[in-house]
Formats: C-alpha cells, structure tokens, sequence
C-alpha cells in the first residue's frame, strides 16, 4: 500500500533513487496524512511501463539546470544523470554564458553561499524553480522570484537535528574549552600540569533569537541539560511554555548563553549589535549557528578582545570563509567552517529534497518543500 501511494503520488520518485531520511519524510507524511498501519497488502495499481518511464526520463534530461557553486558531489553527479547540468564555477566567462543559455535554463541550484539574485533570475527567461539545497534562503531574492512565478524550494527539518547537536556542541566546547584541552593534551603540556579549571554548561540560562524548527530542537536539546530556556522572535509561540522576551536586549540580559537561530533577512542584519553584547556581558557566551551577518562582527571582535563577553562559539561568519584574524589566539572562542549540517547523512537528505523537488516540479506533481 505504501509502495504504492508513493508511485501514485511521486511516480518521479522511485524507492531506490531515494535515501532513507527523503523517504521516511514522503512515508511519515503518508502515513500522517491516511492514518494507515505499516503492515500493507499488495499493490492492486499497475506500475508505469518501462516505456512511459524510460521517455519521462529522456525528457528530464533535455531540461537545463544550473548549479551555482561546487556543494556536493552525490548531487552534482545525481544532477548530471537525470538533467542537462551546467555548472556556473566553472564558466570563465559567466554573462557571455547566460546570455548563450538564456532558453535553455528552466531551473537554478543554490545553496548559503551562491544562489538565485534578481541580476540572474533576470538574466533567465525560461527559469521555472530555484531548488535550494539549504534551508536558508537569504541568497535567494524571493520577491523577484514571486513577482516573475518562480518557485522555490529548501531542505527544511532533515538538517535541523545537526545544527541543533551542534549549537550544544559549541556551548560545551565554549565553556569547557574542549578545544583548549584537546592543544594542551596533544602539546605535552598535561606532563607539566592540570588544565585549569572551567565553566559548568548544565543550568545555564540559554536564549535564543528565533524560536523556528531549529531553534526549538536547540531548546529541546539544553532542556536536558536542565538550562531554563527564554526566546525573542517576532511573535510569542503558543506551542511552548518558554519565557518569551520582546527585545532581544532584553534576551541578553537575562541569558547566559545567547543562540542566533533565526532566518537572515533585512530586520535580522546585525540582530546582535553592540547594545545586544553589553547586554550578555563579561560572563555571557554568544552562539551563532544562524548566518554570520547576524552578528555586528567588528563589535563582536573587539568585545572579545577587550573582555566586554564572556566567549564565543561561531559556525558562521560575515564574510566567509574570512575569518577575523584577532579571533584565532582567543581560547575563549571556537570556530567552525559552516559545517552545521555537514553530515554524510543529512547532505544525502538535503540532496534528495532538492533532486525529489526539482523531479516533481518538472512532472507536474506538488513540491516537496515549497516556499515560493
Ligand atoms: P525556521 O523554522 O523558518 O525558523 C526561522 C525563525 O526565524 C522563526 O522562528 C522566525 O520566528 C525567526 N525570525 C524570522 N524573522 C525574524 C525577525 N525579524 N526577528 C526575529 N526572529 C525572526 O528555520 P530553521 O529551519 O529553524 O532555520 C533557521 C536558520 O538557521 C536558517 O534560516 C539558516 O539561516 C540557519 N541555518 C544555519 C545552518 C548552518 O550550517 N549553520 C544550517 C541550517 C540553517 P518568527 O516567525 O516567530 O519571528
């Protein structure tokens, strides 16, 4: 029965093309949405021919798709066999190469460093869906793409369990300086001393600035850790019974640790300004798993340099992959590549939603994960 609600439903998905995290995401809403029990009968539907599949595909191949920039390879070599890929990094000379392909571009892949501006969506004529294989979308100009009937997609909720576990891995790795220790071990310097001592992580008071899918799975995640948990986004959440703080000011004030889990967008540039760090203070730690321009970067630095905050623990930066150098001899500061989701298992899930997107969208079958 289930094998054959996803043909019937997602005919363009095939069991094995799948991993397992896309395809528990089509089986978990299948099963939310019939309420069936998992012990299924045999399959009464026909399957589509051979012949019917095998000129599907032909015409999937014909469709040009541009990757923006080099992000994973299961999916660029997915890409390549089921469409006619172009990859943008590689043309040396890339509005004589708009202009060439300009009719035969029908979809864009982006990710959180390169995707879809109103310069390229203007540029391509004939583009039908931007497929984000992230699910942020501040590279994506969504107003532009509404105004020409452009849609677009994400990968929202596969990713959200590793940005959380890392969120938590980056409060422990502040406090308890784990990367400190690790240099002290690896040094020889365990010969001559102990490591001095650090700061506890359990009970700690965690806020955090935009109560979303993953900000949740970040409060979930410290609840367990016993740290009260308090948040600021634009609107107090009925779901929870966390203490809703208007400002983010506020927020700070009364947080030891400070998360940025919120989506970019014009209102969040530089959510965490100077005002926001005295707020946290000497003893606070700041978190952000969110987008580097999130955070007022030069006022982050020099707050750290001047001992104004207590530590921080940053995946992302303004301008990656720069980083500034005034932060590299601070012990009371990780820093991370933008690895948030940068698991083998969770890249595999996002390539799939961005192959099942792309797939559905040319066969005329709902989106996946729509947005736009
Ligand atoms: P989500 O479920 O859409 O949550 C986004 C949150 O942002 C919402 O709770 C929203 O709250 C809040 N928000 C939006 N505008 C706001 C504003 N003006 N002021 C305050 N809060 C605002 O998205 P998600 O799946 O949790 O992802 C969140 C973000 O994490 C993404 O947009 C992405 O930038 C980032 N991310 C980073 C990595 C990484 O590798 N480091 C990986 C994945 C995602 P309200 O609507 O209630 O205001």
């Amino acid at each position: 029965m289930l094998a054959t609600f996803c043909r019937r439903a997602e005919p363009h998905l095939s069991r094995p093309s799948l991993s397992r995290a896309a395809f528990s995401i089509l089986t978990n809403r299948f099963h939310h949405s019939h309420n069936f029990s998992t012990t299924t009968t045999q399959s009464q539907t026909p399957s589509p021919s051979p012949a019917t599949t095998s000129s599907a595909a032909a015409k999937m191949e014909a469709i040009g798709v541009l990757m923006m920039c080099p992000m994973n390879n299961y999916l660029e070599q997915e890409l390549d066999k089921r469409f006619k890929l172009f990859r943008y990094w590689t043309q040396p000379k890339q509005s004589e190469f708009l202009a060439q392909q300009a009719d035969s571009i029908r979809a864009v892949v982006g990710n959180a460093t390169a995707g879809a501006n109103a310069d390229l969506i203007d540029a391509l004529p004939k583009l039908e869906i931007v497929s984000c294989f992230s699910v942020g979308l501040d590279k994506v100009d969504l107003n532009k793409c509404k105004e020409k009937g452009v849609r677009v997609t994400n990968t929202p909720d596969v990713l959200t369990d590793d940005v959380a576990d890392l969120a938590i891995g980056l409060m422990l790795a502040v406090l308890r300086r784990i990367c400190e220790c690790d240099k002290y071990v690896r040094r020889g310097d365990w010969k001559l001393g102990d490591f001095k001592l650090t700061t506890k992580f359990s009970g700690k008071r965690v806020g955090i600035i935009g109560l979303g899918r993953i900000g949740l799975a970040i409060a979930e995640r410290a609840e367990a850790f016993d740290c009260p948990i308090s948040y600021f986004s634009r609107s107090k959440k009925g779901n929870t019974n966390y203490t809703y703080f208007s400002s983010v000011v506020e927020l700070a004030s009364n947080s030891d640790i400070l998360v940025v889990a919120c989506a970019l967008t014009p209102e969040t540039k530089h959510i965490v300004n100077r005002e926001v760090i005295d707020a946290l203070g000497p003893k606070g730690i700041l978190i952000n798993i969110g987008r580097g321009p999130h955070v007022d970067e030069a006022e982050l630095v020099s707050a750290l340099v001047e001992g104004r905050l207590g530590g921080a623990g940053l995946d992302v930066f303004e301008r990656e992959p720069e980083v500034p150098e005034q932060l590299f001899g601070l012990e009371n500061v990780v820093l991370l590549p933008h690895v948030g989701s940068g698991t083998v298992e969770t890249r595999i899930a996002m390539a799939d939603l961005v192959l099942g997107n792309l797939e559905a969208h040319f066969s005329s079958k709902p989106l996946l994960t729509p947005v736009v």
